[in-house]
């Protein structure tokens, strides 16, 4: 079948418009500049999307302001998170109880618990068309309530072989109609993936392609890099690749990386919950030059083996770095998810620090640092979030902050404090407009209470399709019923990472049906599954529950503990 990339959505033109009141907000100025430029009590001036100025508090208003009183947050003001790896769909799943300690991608991928856990629900969810805006909105919540403000996009067949992505209010890399924001690529066609030449073609075609490599620690992880040398000599590397993991790689590998101007993404849960073990980030680190320093960014994966949201994920960067040597600085590890991430976008004009011009993506957190700028943002649970704005426009935060009325505004409550979301967007997808959190809640939750019931409708309808074998199978699409793609277990005759041939063998993936898979319908393995909660703060039981992931080294659980524990009082607006 055909799987060809195409544009989606409504109405031409930037999917986030230049468009967004004139405001401002004050506390401390953490810009994340490549000067490492703090205010300790500045205001960031914002019209039409944009950074107006950025001045300290005692100046007067810049030209255009008069009247606009800055909102004192009286904590930490930084640039919005950027995720450069999620899987957003599967983070309605709860965190897996990991079996064993894997070694690739392929080993756990083929396990019956795997499947029963994450692919025949998410299998079952992804045909339930009625069900996705729901799951979008949800998820897309989740990241917001984390301070992400650009993340990858959840793709989906809207018709048969056309592919598209939602259209929600984070930013997605892969899609944003706008020139001045390349669109990163994720994903590429079977053949190119296995065609050494045609490969090093497709990571021409675009600023960066954000695809996994040597996901997994042993032998067949690491031969998906030793199978990016050409056959002819040099490499099919170039500085658009951005490699997820990395895991296997080893300091030679990162010197031809670093070499070749590539970049990597870097998920340390999800590797040290699956593997035990996590890139060698101190040597990716010096694999670069002084002048041109080795980019990594951040993802937090997927909540079935990773944090909730890169909010999750900077405690474990800063827990590993911490027991692990200290290649990062807390900065550093801002870094990652802020200026680097935009680099390796090639977005570092428009966004990824706190300047003049770049486009208004902005976080504050409760608590300011005189010695750790950024350290309030390590500090405590989700609630430590006050307001995440996109493009100039605030879309969560405290009551305080946010406008706690009008169209698109809802409430809720994160770890028993209210927050406010404002989710209106005019370029936003329709049907996930039409749904508020609180109905994406008990949507998703009552579907993932009823999954048997679900599958065992589809199986009515698709009398044909039986056993772990459909799993794989390549999604059928009838006109106006979208469903997701769900490319990391179908055959979509698209992947999210090359497996060029070494040794005249196609290095995986290997078959994910498995030889031993039972003949039983997908209803036959389902269960009762429980939403994952949004946040820490509103999930005891999360960090309770890493006390029997094996894989973990003993330093993880204690460290997380200690940074989720209670934040310093919320400060409010005077
Ligand atoms: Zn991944």
């Amino acid at each position: 079948m055909a799987n060809q990339a195409a544009p989606g959505g409504p109405g031409p033109g930037p999917i986030d418009p230049a468009a967004s009141p004139r405001w401002a907000v004050r506390g401390r100025i953490v810009t994340m500049d490549s000067g490492s430029t703090v205010l300790a009590d500045g205001v960031v001036w914002i019209a039409d999307a944009a950074i107006a100025a950025i001045t300290a508090a005692v100046d007067a208003a810049p030209a255009g302001f008069d009247g606009v009183t800055p909102l004192q947050t009286g904590g930490t003001v930084l640039p919005g998170l950027i995720e450069l790896h999620n899987h957003l769909a599967y983070n309605v799943l709860p965190l897996w109880q990991v079996p064993q300690r894997y070694t690739n991608r392929d080993t756990w991928g083929n396990s019956a618990e795997y499947h029963q856990l994450v692919t025949a629900p998410m299998k079952t969810i992804g045909e339930a068309t009625e069900l996705l805006p729901a799951l979008v909105r949800y998820v897309e919540c989740k990241a917001l309530l984390g301070g992400v403000t650009t993340s990858q996009g959840i793709a989906l067949f809207s018709a048969p072989g056309i592919r598209r992505y939602y259209r929600g209010v984070v930013r997605n890399v892969e899609e944003t109609s706008d020139p001045q924001l390349p669109e990163a690529g994720s994903r590429i066609a079977d053949v190119q993936a296995s065609d050494p030449q045609a490969f090093l073609a497709e990571l021409q075609h675009k600023t960066c392609f954000l695809l996994h490599l040597s996901e997994g620690t042993d032998d067949a992880a690491h031969q998906h890099f030793e199978a990016l040398q050409l056959p002819a000599g040099g490499w099919a590397i170039t500085p658009s690749l951005a490699g997820i993991h990395c895991v296997a790689l080893t300091p030679a590998d990162f010197s031809v990386m670093a070499s070749h101007g590539a970049s990597m993404v870097w998920s340390p849960f999800s590797n040290l919950l699956l593997y035990g073990q996590t890139a060698n980030v101190a040597v990716a680190l010096a694999a670069g030059g002084a002048g041109a320093p080795f980019k990594i960014g951040l993802g937090s994966d997927w909540s079935p083996s990773g944090s909730k949201s890169l909010f999750g994920e900077l405690k474990v960067a800063h827990v590993y770095s911490q027991n692990n040597g200290t290649p990062f600085s807390d900065e550093e590890i801002v870094r990652l998810a802020t200026l680097q991430a935009a680099q390796i976008l090639g977005w570092e004009r428009e966004l990824g620090s706190l300047e003049v011009g770049k486009r208004a993506d902005l976080v504050v957190v409760a608590g300011q640092d005189d010695v750790t700028p950024v350290k309030p943002l390590f500090a405590g649970d989700e609630r430590t979030i006050q307001l995440v704005a996109i493009n100039g426009t605030p879309r969560y935060g405290t009551p305080a902050l946010m406008a706690a009325d009008g169209p698109g505004v809802e409430t809720l409550a994160v770890g028993g404090e209210q927050r406010v979301l404002y989710l209106a967007q005019s370029t936003e997808d329709p049907d996930v407009a039409a749904v508020s959190l609180a109905q994406a809640t008990a949507t998703m939750t009552d579907a993932l209470a009823n999954l048997k019931t679900m599958r065992l409708a589809q199986e009515a309808a698709q009398p044909q399709r039986e056993g772990l074998e459909s799993l794989a199978a390549a999604p059928e699409v009838q006109p106006g019923h979208p469903r997701l793609a769900l490319d990391e277990f179908e055959h979509t005759d698209i992947t999210q990472r090359p497996h060029l041939p070494l040794h005249g063998a196609i290095t995986g993936p290997i078959d994910r049906a498995g030889a031993t898979a039972p003949v039983e319908p997908l209803s036959a393995m389902l269960s009762p599954i429980a939403l994952d909660h949004l946040t820490v703060a509103d999930d005891p039981g999360w960090l309770d529950s890493l006390v029997t992931e094996h894989n973990l080294p003993d330093y993880v659980l204690p460290g997380l503990r200690a940074l989720y524990a209670p934040a310093p009082p919320t400060l409010t607006s005077s």
